[in-house]
């Protein structure tokens, strides 16, 4: 009896229904058979609607193939448009023939067994074999990758397919590419790691080689320790390819479906994945995936190059991730099982860009898949997902609110700037440059053209000087880049932005809150004759450009200004974009008004332009583009013309949007180059960056210190009925001592939950110290129970105060004083009889610092500390 056959009589239900139970032995023929299902999603009844379409479907796309197919017998190619000039054609060529060995094993097509498709397709390996592909190829000035990946995979799933009808000299002789290709892993990491394992393991099962298929499998056990350097997941959820490009929708994805298909291939058998490893996989779910993807789209700003491919749009990663998700689903403990369940469910509801839930679906499985999913009214949809997440090691920060979310996309001293490789997103130029992707309902917006005609000089979120590129795969010189989150939903980031050539810096900061994103920027400066400017948005319309876009009040022409000359906008308060339907609009709030510049205009461009192999055909869309000139030539870092403060105010009609900014949530308590702060009132949340190491560095609210940080940070402090809560990073990840925060007018009580890098200093005012060293920009936070204010002494401004740090066991003193000024002061350790330990003469500096005395009292019992200055003395008790 063939495989088929058994198939056919029903061997795979029963045989599914066995996979949950170990088998002992390593049987090569089960594994290939459930390679076998998983390829062509057996076992499946062909009369369910949607699996027929699917049938359909794939059958007319190998027939396709089949029909273009050079056939005779002296051809010099398999198709007319594969020259075999580049390797890349090698995979596309074993791509086609996968995709006709496909419709030949599907039963329900109407190639089903058909006889001279079998021998055309045996026909043309053959011909590969003698021509392309075999163990003397020269791949010299080729692309690796076809070689070790992109043809043996295929070719692989090719053999899997006609197993039974090739023999097995024939099957092997064919599999010696593949073996002088990749003798083993090699050095590779990341998704290529799980590629090249999955070649080396189908081969064994093919050609019957154990030590092959236990080698592949043991290959990826690196793969489940989180990096902390170069390719893979990183323990924050960021994930790297290339060694410094953020790539979790693209290679991220790939990584994940290629390690679902191995992790299918060995369920069940005696080398299956530890519970361990499934608990890992699970992890990056939620951490690295979800807070990545808004409504079924993944974000543009972890797709890398491949944003540049026209028919790889945000919502066709995020469905390729649904589909693998749809299967890992079986293959993850039960918990994270029925989690998967609901987000996909989620996803696919909320998705709107396909026509159903079964497009762009790729195999019969996933068809299977979707629909039990849908059917199934016992797995809820995932509840709102309302979430703030950091991702220091790849430079990105996203958040989501119940209507829309946003990313913020940037690089650093760690960080490529974009990848331009094998030149696909030639134009990426500021796509990291502090840039931001607003996703409204509007789910339209990055699908379609977008990376085709947005004016590249001019990305959303950025400033940079005008008309300017960037070399690809470039570094900053900074390392301040970062942010911090806090409850869970709200963050701030911000970036320390300077380019290369023309040497353009800025301090540019991000503070998300429940409606809001505040944006600020300071000390923009630029040392030539560049004019530089402050991209605000750049917002694709409606395809009709049927949008109303309203400045304080006046609504505006639907089209208006042009590159050359766009329009001038003065003394701007706010401006409202409505979208194509109720829930899609932006608001645009200047806090500080401000002149702007704007166009609105049809733009026009091809793939081609970003992408060598793209189309050149030209396509068109409507955009909105405002921003603010800050001029050229500039070294003053606090000057207005080099600041810009706007707020985004997504899905508010302009009554609200009227509304908020008569009487604005937000307050700017900081906007310069070294400090950048604002609270939500209504919140009660204060973010703020410290550019700079300083003791005398603050945030004032309502012209009183609020907030001491002594240490480049990113800091934010929640003021609740009954709790404070502080998060606290160091994005420039090079601090290898602690952060140290005051904030004079708050008392704590007990302790709520802290993380355990966190040290209370003093409660009353509460004095934090934030052990980051080697910490990789992750944020601490600690929530103390809030003490009545009347209880706390308040700190006057003007006046001296002090807290004792630590006591070392041998007695050496570290004291943290804040002084208005600079001044001499006498510290003393008495006992409560008054007899003398400890005097040392300080010079105390302005603002807050550490001093450090060498000392040696004392044993167990009531101190009293003081601090003697020239008109009063400051005394504390302590117990050691
Ligand atoms: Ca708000």
């Amino acid at each position: 009896m063939s495989m088929n056959t058994m198939i056919k009589k029903g061997f795979c239900l029963v045989f599914a229904f066995c996979l949950p139970l170990s088998i002992l032995a390593l049987d090569l023929n089960d594994l290939r058979l459930n390679w076998y299902n998983e390829l062509t999603g057996y076992p499946y009844d062909p009369e369910v609607i949607e699996i027929k379409n699917k049938i359909t479907s794939l059958t007319s796309a190998g027939k396709k193939q089949w029909d273009a197919m050079i056939k005779d017998s002296g051809r010099s190619r398999l198709w007319n448009d594969l020259s075999y000039g580049s390797s890349a054609d090698i995979t596309e060529s074993y791509d086609r023939l996968q995709s006709m060995a496909l419709a030949y094993n599907l039963d329900g097509s109407d190639l089903y067994r058909n006889e001279q498709l079998k021998s055309d397709i045996l026909s043309a390996l053959e011909w590969m074999y003698m021509n392309q592909y075999n163990e003397s190829t020269n791949d010299s000035g080729q692309n690796w990758w076809d070689y070790k990946i992109g043809a043996p995979l295929r070719l692989n799933n090719v053999i899997v397919l006609m197993y039974d009808n090739m023999p097995p000299d024939l099957r092997n002789k064919y599999l010696l590419p593949v073996f002088h290709f990749c003798p083993d892993v090699g050095h590779y990491t990341g998704a290529n790691l799980v590629w090249i394992a999955t070649v080396i393991a189908v081969r064994g099962i093919i050609s019957g080689n154990e030590t092959d298929v236990i080698y592949a499998r043991n290959s990826l056990n690196p793969l489940f320790d989180y990096v902390t350097q170069g390719d893979g997941f990183y323990e924050d959820g960021s994930f790297i390819q290339h060694e410094r490009h953020p790539y979790t929708g693209g290679y991220g994805t790939s990584l994940l479906a290629t390690l679902t298909d191995l992790m299918t291939l060995y369920h069940g058998s005696s080398i299956d994945f530890s519970e361990e490893n499934r608990n890992v996989v699970s992890e990056w779910i939620w951490r690295a995936f979800e807070p990545l993807v808004f409504r079924g789209g993944m974000m543009s700003m972890v797709r890398g190059r491949e944003i540049a491919r026209s028919a790889t749009t945000d919502h066709k990663r995020g469905r390729s991730l649904v589909q693998i998700l749809m299967r890992l689903r079986y293959l993850l403990p039960e918990e994270s099982s029925l989690r998967i369940a609901s987000l996909v469910k989620d996803w696919l509801i909320s998705d709107k860009i396909f026509s159903d839930y079964y497009a762009y679906m790729n195999s019969i499985r996933a068809i299977k898949e979707t629909k039990a999913l849908i059917e199934n009214t016992d797995i809820p949809v995932r509840e709102v997902y309302e979430v703030y997440r950091q991702f220091p090691c790849m430079d990105r920060a996203v958040q989501h609110r119940p209507t829309y979310a946003v990313g913020i996309s940037m690089y650093s001293s760690r960080i490529y700037n974009y990848e331009n490789t094998n030149r696909e997103n030639i134009r990426g130029w500021h796509n990291a440059d502090g840039a931001i992707y607003l996703y409204t309902p509007d789910q339209n917006h990055y699908e379609g053209n977008f990376w085709a005609t947005v004016n590249p000089y001019r990305i959303s979120g950025t400033t940079v000087a005008e008309n300017s590129t960037a070399k690809a795969k470039t570094l900053s010189e900074k390392s301040w880049v970062g942010g911090v989150g806090i409850s869970g939903k709200y963050g701030c980031s911000g970036m320390f932005y300077e380019s290369k050539d023309p040497v353009v810096s800025a301090k540019k900061s991000w503070f998300m809150f429940d409606d809001e994103l505040v944006a600020l920027g300071a000390g923009i400066t630029n040392k030539s004759q560049v004019n530089v400017c402050t991209y605000i948005d750049q917002r694709k319309l409606v395809s009709d450009n049927r949008n109303v876009f309203t400045v304080d009040g006046v609504k505006q022409n639907a089209l208006f200004g042009s590159d050359t000359a766009p329009l001038n906008l003065t003394g701007v308060t706010w401006a409202h974009l409505s979208g194509k339907y109720s829930g899609m609009e932006v608001g645009y709030y200047f806090p500080e008004f401000m002149d702007l510049k704007a166009i609105r205009q049809q733009q026009t461009g091809s793939w081609r332009d970003i992408n060598e192999g793209g189309s050149t055909a030209v396509q068109k869309d409507y955009y909105l583009t405002l921003w603010k000139e800050h001029g050229n030539c500039s070294d003053d870092t606090d000057s207005d013309e080099n600041r810009y403060s706007y707020v985004l105010i997504p899905s508010c009609t302009t009554s609200q949007l009227k509304n908020y900014c008569s009487d604005p949530d937000i307050k700017i308590l900081s906007n310069t180059s070294s400090v950048q702060a604002v609270m939500e009132k209504t919140l009660g949340i204060i973010g703020a960056n410290f550019w700079n190491n300083s003791t005398s560095q603050y945030v004032a609210v309502d012209g009183v210190p609020f907030l001491y940080c002594d240490k480049k940070a990113s800091v934010m402090v929640r003021e609740g009925k009954n709790e404070i809560e502080v998060s606290v990073s160091d994005p420039t990840m090079l601090n290898t001592d602690e952060i140290m925060i005051r904030l004079v007018s708050l008392a704590a009580g007990s302790i709520i939950r802290k993380d355990e890098r966190v040290t209370v200093l003093s409660y009353e005012p509460l004095v934090l110290s934030f052990n980051v060293k080697d910490l990789s920009g992750r944020g601490l936070n600690a929530v103390f129970q809030k003490k009545e204010l009347s209880s706390v002494e308040r700190i006057q401004t003007d006046t001296v105060s002090f807290d004792l740090k630590y006591v070392s066991e041998k007695g050496d003193i570290n004291l943290s004083v804040y002084s208005p000024k600079e001044q001499k002061a006498l510290f003393r350790v008495t006992d409560m009889n008054g007899r003398l330990f400890v005097e040392r003469e300080l010079s105390l500096v302005s603002g807050m610092e550490n001093y450090y005395l060498p000392s040696k009292f004392f044993s167990s019992g009531c101190y009293l500390l003081s601090l003697i200055l020239s008109d009063r003395v400051i005394s504390k008790k302590f117990i050691r």
